[in-house]
């Protein structure tokens, strides 16, 4: 395949990539011809992106159980846990994941991660190898928390072993706050005893006492762990003082730990407990980066009572935390980072980027730069992972007449 005329996110200059077998043999090389030729013009190419937070086991079962009536995580973690879960065989995790990962290759995202409950947990890792479209990570997530039931330790053990990456825990869900701090050090126990890594969903909620960040940083600080660790949501973040919330962030950054954050589904679970005024409910995104913590953005739930919406688009996402979070124009360059890069970095994805000799993973968008990307967060035009591709070059009409470039890039930027 050849990809003419396409413009590197990382050096903002017009390339040409050629690849074969799945591989990109070189970039800018004369006279390349190939039978199958994707023109470019002029639309911007960066490596897949990265989904570091999702939960496919119970993906796409909206209609499994009753609705989810008040729209808080509570209730459709119960319906979820008691009424769904039960019904999931391996056959059906199969079937979904395949149409998931269709739905993430379209959007380019080609490397996802996914927590699991306990109950789930086993048959996600064995309906894995069905899929081939994407790289799936797992986390074992002991939902509500390890201290509900006498296996759950023994659960989790058993999933890391079957080939779970990645340890997972709740604290704020545990049923008091010594048994939180104790579940932040069984986590990390368990990473260090199966050299795995760590992310929790921590302080998913609006409560400004929700305190086990600091209990998550000060035990990867302690151990050394930071650059395996990972402090899903913390959305609690949006309703602490300024004065706790800069000193966190001082310890986060001592431990160098990595946050996700989960716009669209924080957004609608969150505030739920509010009258008007509602808050956002959003970690503070922007604030930790500008101090310099690694901050990456996930799906979270995709069609289940949790999140009953929800797709693969991760420039949505994207788009989600520019207005929730408050981002200026001034803030977008470098954007298109939080769903790829940091991620990767998150994930601890080796060999991730466009390199000559090494497998092609990349995506081109439907839009000249990245300011147009995140404005008009259309899915990729060309998707390529090794020898798979998939194309959506979108062309808009008015009266037969090609307007596709005027309304894909509206402003140079
Ligand atoms: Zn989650």
């Amino acid at each position: 395949m050849l990809v003419k005329n396409v413009r590197f996110y990382s050096d903002n200059k017009l390339h040409d990539i050629y690849v074969e077998e799945g591989i990109i043999q070189c970039i800018d090389c004369k006279g390349k011809k190939d039978d199958l030729v994707f023109e470019g013009r002029g639309r911007l190419l960066l490596p897949p992106f990265v989904n570091p937070h999702s939960h496919l086991g119970y993906a796409l079962t909206l209609n499994y159980g009753r609705k989810n009536r008040s729209g808080t995580l509570q209730e459709g973690a119960m319906i979820t846990r008691n009424e769904i879960s039960p019904k999931i065989s391996e056959d059906d995790v199969v079937s979904r994941l395949k149409k998931l990962e269709k739905l993430f290759f379209i959007n380019g995202v080609l490397y996802v991660r996914t927590h699991e409950i306990l109950s789930l947990v086993l048959k996600v890792i064995k309906a894995r190898k069905e899929i081939s479209l994407i790289n799936l990570q797992i986390v074992a997530f002991p939902s509500p928390g390890f201290f509900y039931s006498d296996n759950s330790i023994d659960l989790t053990e058993i999933a890391l072993n079957e080939g779970a990456e990645v340890v997972g825990l709740i604290p704020n869900w545990e049923p008091t706050k010594d048994l939180g701090a104790e579940s932040v050090k069984i986590a990390f126990d368990l990473a260090e005893k199966y050299g795995k890594m760590i992310d929790g969903h921590i302080d998913e909620n609006d409560d400004p006492a929700s305190r086990f960040v600091e209990y998550v940083a000060y035990e990867a600080l302690k151990r050394n762990l930071g650059d395996r660790t990972t402090i899903s949501h913390m959305t609690a973040s949006h309703s602490y003082s300024s004065d706790y919330f800069y000193k966190l962030v001082n310890l986060m950054n001592l431990a160098k730990v990595n946050v996700i954050s989960n716009p669209v589904v924080s957004t609608h679970l969150q505030g739920r407990y509010d009258s008007y005024p509602k808050r956002r409910g959003l970690a503070r995104i922007k604030e930790m980066m500008s101090r310099g913590i690694n901050v990456g953005l996930g799906t979270d739930n995709i069609g289940d009572p949790i999140y009953p919406l929800g797709d693969g688009n991760m420039l949505r996402v994207l788009q989600e935390a520019f207005l929730i979070d408050h981002f200026t124009s001034e803030d977008i360059e470098g954007m298109l980072k939080l769903i790829t890069y940091n991620s990767a970095k998150i994930m601890k994805l080796k060999d991730y980027g466009i390199k000559e000799n090494k497998k092609a993973e990349f995506v081109v968008l439907n839009a000249k730069s990245e300011y147009e990307a995140l404005r008009n967060i259309l899915p990729p035009a060309l998707v390529v992972s090794g020898k798979n591709f998939a194309q959506n070059e979108i062309e808009f009409r008015i009266n037969d007449k090609d307007v596709t470039d005027e309304v894909e890039n509206l402003i140079e930027y």
